[in-house]
């Protein structure tokens, strides 16, 4: 294969029709090679099969149009610029193309044959139709007119590149070198996606001869685009999977209570278990003492991803999972129930959270859990004297303790443990090979990971950025929650909807009102809600308690705003969006956000997560002026659906991957031709093959996945670069 390839190494400038000159601009473009050439895909198409008689073509529509200039025309405007005309005619009618300030295309239309081809949006201009700033060419004697009876493919240029260089270069090198293309793909797995070879995709996703081959070409490229990422990522599960973990035995819990378990060199238990035995019961069954164990029954959906975990937890592999539940569905008894069997089984858990203000909620709320069945859990954050961190770390490295509870520092800390068995991250969205790594560096060997998070992201996206763990969804809120009601007012309603805040605060209850301002700048968005901090405190709510929380001041004064409002000595916080995913104040009943058209859908549907936490009817207001179909889209879509991955399905349609919350890295900058909100059915397609490809041959050692093993590690050299950069 490699021998054949090298022929796509030919540098282009000894591509027929591509003179020296031409060469240089398209080595500027990044196409130095045949290869790179052939890589280079169409923007677009334009179909020339079928162009428009000008007497026939629209306002607001987009064409393609042809025909001989008649007049050109350049004149300075009023505002210092230079605009350029020229009349174009066709037979049927004329049409302006114009220009503004490109001195460059009044010299080539001069020196040209006369007859131009050229596209854009038809606009009105007085009574004559026009195009402004058209892509354009010209129709020249050269030209093989079979090119223009026909789609016509569109490339990217930059700064001094021509279609036409372009076009032509491709043109030879398809001649000349597409014998020299060897396909990465097995027949067999053509056969079975029914995608075509790779030469003929090239040819026709290049030149296509009709508009269905061109679909039937991009298919089999986008495929090949998701595949060898999704490959790539379940060759990485994969590996994973293979290795060495904990067997936690969950089926003698689930049965009954077992006899104490023993270490693995066979001596007695640590004394681990020995408080546990205080409420241990006779042939009492694992999901029964979770049952005695939590406040409430668990929702079918909370059931199911715990049967998951722990069926994980039971495999001699390390777990690494990734559960997503939007904000309230009962992530923690979920993590709880993790952390009961691994300490069941005679193992230390810790669980780790983006920051020390949830790690104590956490804490607080897990103490009340366990601390009754004598299962006894640490709480490590910044906060702690020198000696009170000393203490709490030597229970941890002794397994008195048997939860560990911190910021995701905990582990980097070089916190000591007896024998951890469990890693709980909480709203750290990846936690990968490296820290798996480092854990093991650490000595604390290959515990089983689990990964939670609230931010509901789209299938797509989870495929593509999280395609190497295993996922749990815990999609159903518990029973009896009542979802936020959702109002969108225009801005001059504002008076009315600060009254029915004013009201509410009267009953009793307590409300955020978030401050409009995104901005770079954190000193800005300070400012901002300090503003809006005076204006309400002296004005609306002059005899209410209001504080304000932003991102400039002190970790110390954060806390303290919080905690005075947890309390109730406050009653309205004022607040940027500093307040964090998770946060819980259940008096909290009501949430205004200001100006909400500049906040993202998914960043909205996060700041409403903080309310509707209790058991009282919780509100929302956007308050916010249509600006756009887009802000009209964002408005409705928070009016009409509390669900945080339908939600976020529309977000993406909307934004694009790139923009969407929680996810840092881009996901369709990844793809040169895929796109992950229209080829979402090809993704779960290749997706499978990936899967049963590597299930069928692990390591890609057979002859003919050899080139695809290729490719995967080209995909695998890229992501080190990202990942260490
Ligand atoms: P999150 O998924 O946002 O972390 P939590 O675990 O904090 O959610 O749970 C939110 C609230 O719902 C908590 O007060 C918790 O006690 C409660 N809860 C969780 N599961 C259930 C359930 N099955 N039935 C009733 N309440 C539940
Ligand atoms: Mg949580």
């Amino acid at each position: 294969m490699q021998e054949a390839a090298s022929a796509l190494d030919t540098d282009v400038q000894f591509l027929k029709g591509v003179g020296p000159r031409q060469a240089v601009s398209l080595k500027k473009a990044g196409i130095g090679t045949v290869r790179d050439l052939l890589h280079r895909l169409p923007r677009r198409y334009e179909d020339r099969s079928r162009i428009p008689k000008i007497s026939s073509v629209r306002i607001g529509e987009w064409v393609t149009v042809r025909g001989r200039i008649v007049k050109l025309d350049s004149r300075p405007t009023q505002r210092g610029m230079v605009i350029l005309k020229a009349i174009v005619q066709d037979g049927s009618g004329s049409i302006t193309l114009t220009w503004f300030n490109q001195p460059w295309i009044k010299r080539a239309l001069e020196s040209g044959s006369g007859e131009v081809i050229a596209y854009g949006q038809v606009k009105e201009a007085g009574i004559h139709l026009e195009i402004a700033g058209p892509e354009w060419e010209f129709v020249g004697e050269e030209d093989d007119p079979e090119d223009f009876a026909r789609i016509v493919p569109v490339y990217p240029l930059t700064d001094g590149l021509f279609q036409k260089t372009v076009r032509r270069a491709t043109r030879s090198a398809l001649d000349k070198y597409l014998a020299a293309v060897q396909d990465p793909l097995p027949a067999s797995i053509l056969e079975d996606q029914d995608l075509e070879p790779i030469r003929w995709c090239l040819q026709e996703i290049h030149w296509p001869s009709s508009e269905s081959n061109r679909l039937r070409a991009r298919k089999r490229l986008v495929f090949e685009e998701f595949f060898y990422m999704q490959v790539s990522l379940a060759m990485r599960r994969a590996e994973t999977h293979a290795e060495l973990g904990i067997s936690f035995p969950i089926s003698a819990l689930l049965d009954s209570t077992p006899a104490d378990p023993e270490t693995d060199d066979g001596s007695p238990a640590p004394h681990l278990f020995v408080r546990e035995q205080v409420e241990k019961r006779e042939g009492e069954a694992l999901w029964e003492q979770i049952h005695r164990m939590l406040p409430f029954d668990l929702t079918a959906a909370q059931r199911r991803v715990i049967g998951e975990v722990w069926a994980d937890m039971e495999r001699p592999h390390p777990m690494n999972r990734l559960v997503q539940g939007d904000v309230g569905s009962g992530k923690t008894a979920v993590a709880a129930c993790a952390m009961r069997a691994a300490v069941r089984s005679g193992y230390q858990a810790a669980l780790m959270a983006p920051t020390e203000l949830l790690a104590e909620q956490h804490s607080a709320q897990l103490q009340r859990l366990f601390g009754p069945l004598g299962i006894t859990v640490e709480l490590l954050v910044g906060k702690l004297s020198a000696a009170q961190k000393r203490k709490a770390a030597q229970r941890t490295a002794s397994g008195e303790s048997h939860i560990a509870i911190g910021t995701h520092a905990l582990i980097q800390e070089g916190v000591e443990f007896r024998n951890l068995g469990l890693v709980i991250v909480d709203e750290q969205h990846r936690f990968g090979v490296l820290q798996r790594k480092a854990l093991r560096d650490k000595g604390l060997g290959n515990p089983d990971v689990l990964v939670m998070t609230a931010t509901p992201i789209p299938r797509t996206l989870t495929m593509t950025l999280y395609g190497d763990l295993d996922t749990s969804v815990i999609d159903e809120l518990p029973p009896g929650r009542r979802p936020v009601k959702t109002h969108w007012k225009p801005t001059r309603d504002r008076d009315a909807v600060y009254q029915g805040v004013l009201s509410l605060v009267r009953e009793g209850r307590q409300a955020y009102v978030v401050c409009p301002m995104v901005s770079e700048s954190e000193t800005m968005m300070a400012q901002a809600a300090e503003e809006l901090f005076g204006r309400l405190s002296a004005g609306v709510f002059s005899d209410v308690r209001v504080g304000l929380l932003h991102g400039q001041m002190k970790p110390k004064e954060k806390e303290d705003v919080m905690a005075a409002f947890r309390a109730h000595e406050l009653d309205v916080l004022v607040s940027t969006t500093v307040i964090e995913v998770g946060v819980d104040v259940p008096n909290a009943s009501m949430m205004v956000i200001e100006d909400a058209n500049r906040f993202g859908l998914s960043q909205l549907h996060q700041l409403r997560g903080r309310v509707g936490r209790g058991h009282v009817q919780s509100y929302c207001v956007l308050i916010a002026d249509v600006k756009s179909e887009d802000s009209r889209t964002r408005m409705e879509t928070m009016r009409e659906t509390g669900d945080g991955f339908k939600i976020a399905e529309v977000d993406l349609r909307l934004r694009g991957p790139g923009q969407m919350a929680g996810t840092q890295q881009s996901g369709n900058s990844d793809y040169e031709i895929a796109d992950l909100v229209q080829d979402a059915r090809m993704l779960e397609v290749a997706r499978e093959a990936a899967i049963a490809l590597i299930e069928r041959d692990p390591h890609l050692s057979l002859p003919e996945n050899s080139a695809i093993l290729a490719k995967v590690r080209e995909r695998r050299s890229e992501l080190a670069v990202i990942t260490v950069s």
